[in-house]
């Protein structure tokens, strides 16, 4: 298999606009759920760039649960998008959820996210596959770690090399959490798969009080990244706001997180 440790040894790395990912290099990707507008995107990138992110995220095609849930800015949110990553050296990472959105997103973006929820929308891994946009691929709600791997190969065996998976979290008996954080899943799949996996706290709980003691966690696991959400007004969010941390508490994070590096 193409992500397979026999195929491929050493410690894939990748690197987006500058950006190294994976083999120690961590990728930090912070920002809004949503790109809710250019001025409020642009006040949460300044301050997650600010702390030491190296990479912007922000949705503006979003898979919500009710279709009467904002369902994102599409093509506006995407300029926006593009023009704060520009304005502050930040590559973007944002989700594509059909393969007729992937070559309008693709003129705008520097990585694909692939959600949850699409993991094993093979259509739209074998379009992405296509591609030669790095991909960020999310762990399905109840996927295990093969039906993860297996996933990837659609993209991998399409050509396109460059694939981070994330580790989001999943449905479990637990609900004191959004989701059930499988942390264990990093030395595993790197036990398996050369590729970079990163960790998304903020989803994984849905609780700005245990994401950075996850994320922490995280670190220490040997984890390529972390991906959290910021918002400046956590009760205005138009998408999950509940869960994100504000610009403090996330710059307070990094100093810890840099002190863990530190000291592993
Ligand atoms: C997101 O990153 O905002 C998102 C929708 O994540 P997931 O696909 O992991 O639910
Ligand atoms: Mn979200």
């Amino acid at each position: 298999k193409l992500a397979s440790r026999e195929f491929h040894p050493e410690d894939s790395v990748f690197e987006v606009k500058g950006i190294k990912i994976g083999g120690g290099h961590l990728a930090m990707i912070a920002g809004p759920c949503a790109i809710e507008g250019e001025a409020l995107l642009y006040e949460v990138a300044v301050r997650v760039r600010d702390a030491g992110a190296n990479i912007l995220r922000g949705g503006a095609f979003k898979p919500r649960t009710s279709p009467y849930s904002f369902q994102g800015l599409g093509e506006d949110g995407l300029k926006i998008l593009r023009n704060v990553g520009d304005q502050l050296h930040m590559p973007v990472v944002t989700e594509v959820m059909d393969p007729r959105q992937i070559e309008l997103v693709s003129r705008y973006t520097d990585m694909f996210q692939i959600g949850a929820r699409n993991m094993q929308n093979f259509d739209l891994l074998k379009e992405i596959g296509k591609t030669r946009i790095p991909v960020l691929i999310k762990r399905g709600m109840s996927a295990t770690v093969k039906d993860l791997l297996m996933s990837v190969e659609y993209i991998l065996s399409q050509g396109n090399r460059e694939v981070i998976l994330c580790e989001r979290g999943i449905r479990t008996f637990e609900d004191s959490t959004r989701n059930t954080l499988d942390l264990s899943i990093v030395p595993n799949v790197k036990g398996l798969s050369h590729l970079p996996i990163i960790v998304d706290p903020s989803h994984a709980t849905g609780r700005p009080d245990l994401i950075p003691a996850m994320a922490m966690a995280a670190v220490a696991s040997g984890c390529d990244g972390v991906h959290i959400e910021v918002h400046s007004c956590p009760e205005k969010a138009l998408s999950d706001g509940p869960q994100a941390l504000v610009p403090d508490q996330y710059a307070r994070l990094m100093d810890e997180l840099r002190r863990l590096a530190e000291v592993m």
